[in-house]
């Protein structure tokens, strides 16, 4: 572990600065790097129930997940160059989206059975 210890500007943790870049740690750059690609996910997501509650073909948006989930592992890669690391951060990424999603659709789920 070398050197100097700072704080992130984002989260504060306290980290090497050898890790960090323009005062951000990892977790953070990784974080703010898929940023959009994670709305995307979200986006392609909710769809995605959409169309299945309708009985319509999901098989394209989930292809259109699939290749998102890609650029996400992508993203990550080109910040982590430690590639079981990379699946680490890859892992967290991919689940914090499902977990969101699967929160919601239980959520709907439960109001369905109360209007029953
Ligand atoms: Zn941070």
């Amino acid at each position: 572990m070398s050197g100097i210890l700072v704080f992130c500007r984002d989260c504060g943790k306290q980290v090497a600065s050898s890790q960090t870049k323009e005062g951000r740690c990892l977790d953070c750059q990784v974080r703010r790097s898929v940023g959009d690609l994670r709305d995307e996910h979200a986006r392609l997501w909710r769809k995605r129930e959409r169309y299945r509650s309708q009985n319509a073909n999901v098989e394209q948006i989930g292809r259109q997940i699939a290749r998102t989930e890609d650029r996400i592992a992508q993203r990550i890669k080109e910040l982590v160059p430690n590639d079981r690391e990379a699946v680490d951060y890859l892992k967290r990424e991919l689940e914090a989206a499902r977990g969101q999603r699967e929160l919601e659709a239980a959520r709907g789920q439960r109001y369905t059975i109360k209007g029953v």
